[in-house]
């Protein structure tokens, strides 16, 4: 595939903002790689034409393909689609918070409730208790009772004969009598979806209101992974989603698959038979598997770096010579934003002692508020820009009338490039002095 993709961005290099030919041609070749994947069709569909928007007309990084720009756009797209932060489980209620595993049979609904109530006990300190519902298969409630033994976890003790729902609210009970933190019901499964099925966890869920209703389906779960989440979100509206076998060799399609039919987060990932083997859900690391593009997308970030540094450079020179007007301003708080911080940007200024250095990074600003300073900038003119003095009573009520901002913003944004401002000039004057010392002692 690598190789195909080769071919095809061969034709195509050159730089510039991506063409529809462009980003059509490697389209083309991620379709194939999501397909390869197991990632349902339908799916697959609504994922390319929503990169092939996002793409076009975005500019090419020197030095890389605009296929593989192409490809890095997409593996962003995919990272934000199967959820661009980790989500954990919803414990925040009054205890006990109910837990509720569901799914079809195999797959690996038992063994993740006793990984969850293991890590939970252990790591999190939470008293659990386990309960199984399923009372259908010959020693199910057995096996969740010896998982329980190993895991070092209560379970609800069996009764022979008593059907789910009140096997739900026995649990419930005990819950609630005996302090318990998280109670988690194990439900029943079936090969395929059914009616009788889905009635009975539903059954289960008005009688228990479950916090957090688990699907656990198997990462090797191909094109009826579209089919088996909407059935278990239309029926029993499902909060989160849990991965099993990510151990073996299936790319996980699954994963994006059923992400963008519920919308639920992917939330765990089982990683093997043990108890311990329970993962947190890393999106950018499903992505790099489910596309198999993972050097293309590390090239383009390593371009991406290369520009940033050679940006940050270019501003770190022009403010050893003392010279920074607004422009500057919004090139700093731009890379502040790529960066994450002023600090890396002041290691490349020569003369900054520690105190000041530290000085700089206190005065770091958080996102939102650099995205408003940004705005206000982008309203200014750019001969203002060039020459803030410019910039009078009647001028700062336009400014903040265009970005949606206020007076006292833009004259505490005024404020801080002018101490900008004259912090550099120091830096300038002290770079000097260091320049001579260094001349003096060489
Ligand atoms: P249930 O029918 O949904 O309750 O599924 P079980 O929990 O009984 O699991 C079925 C089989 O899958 C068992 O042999 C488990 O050991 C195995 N299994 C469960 N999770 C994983 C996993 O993450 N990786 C692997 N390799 N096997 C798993
Ligand atoms: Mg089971």
């Amino acid at each position: 595939l690598q190789e195909r993709l080769g071919d095809v961005f061969d034709k195509l290099r050159r730089r510039g903002a991506l063409s529809e030919e462009d980003v059509s041609a490697a389209l083309r070749e991620v379709r194939i790689a999501l397909l390869e994947a197991d990632v349902a069709l339908p799916v697959v569909k609504d994922f390319v034409e929503g990169v092939r928007e996002k793409a076009i007309g975005q500019e090419v990084l020197r030095s890389v393909t605009p296929g593989q720009m192409v490809i890095k756009i997409v593996n962003d797209h995919l990272v934000e689609t199967l959820g661009s932060e980790h989500s954990a489980l919803n414990l925040t209620t009054t205890p006990p918070t109910v837990i509720m595993m569901v799914g079809l049979q195999g797959s690996g609904k038992t063994t993740s409730c006793a990984k969850i109530a293991m890590r939970l006990t252990g790591k999190e300190k939470q008293k659990v208790l386990m309960a199984s519902l399923d009372v259908r298969r010959p020693a199910a409630q057995e096996q969740l009772r010896v998982l329980g033994e190993q895991a070092l976890v209560k379970t609800l003790n069996i009764v022979p004969g008593e059907q789910p729902v009140a096997i739900a609210k026995r649990a419930l009970q005990s819950g609630a009598l005996e302090g318990y933190d998280v109670v988690m019901l194990d439900t029943a499964g079936r090969l395929a979806i059914d009616e009788e099925l889905m009635a009975e966890v539903a059954a289960v869920r008005d009688a228990t209101k479950p916090h957090e209703t688990l699907l656990v389906a198997d990462a090797m779960t191909g094109q009826d992974a579209v089919n088996v989440a909407s059935a278990f979100q239309e029926k029993l509206g499902i909060t989160g989603i849990m991965l099993t076998r990510v151990d073996g060799d299936a790319r996980g399609g699954a994963a994006l698959s059923m992400r963008a039919v519920t919308g639920c987060p992917i939330k765990l990932l089982g990683s093997g038979e043990k108890l311990d083997a329970l993962e947190d859900f890393h999106p950018d690391r499903i992505a790099s598997r489910i596309l198999g593009m993972g050097d293309v997308v590390s090239l383009v970030e390593k371009a991406a770096e290369t520009i940033d540094q050679e940006d940050a450079e270019k501003l770190a020179k022009k403010m050893q010579k003392g010279k920074f007007d607004l422009d500057d301003l919004a090139s700093q708080l731009k890379q502040m934003q790529k960066m994450g911080g002023l600090s890396s940007l002041m290691n490349m200024l020569p003369g900054m002692n520690k105190a000041q250095m530290a000085k700089m990074q206190n005065a770091k600003l958080d996102d939102s508020l650099v995205k408003r300073q940004l705005a206000m900038l982008s309203s200014m003119t750019p001969k203002e820009r060039a020459k803030p003095e410019l910039i009078k009573a009647s001028r700062k009520v336009r400014i903040a009338g265009g970005s949606g901002t206020t007076v006292q913003e833009i004259n505490k944004l005024l404020k801080q490039y002018q101490e900008a401002n004259r912090m550099m000039k120091k830096v300038k004057k002290m770079g000097k002095k260091g320049l001579m010392r260094q001349g003096m002692s060489g």
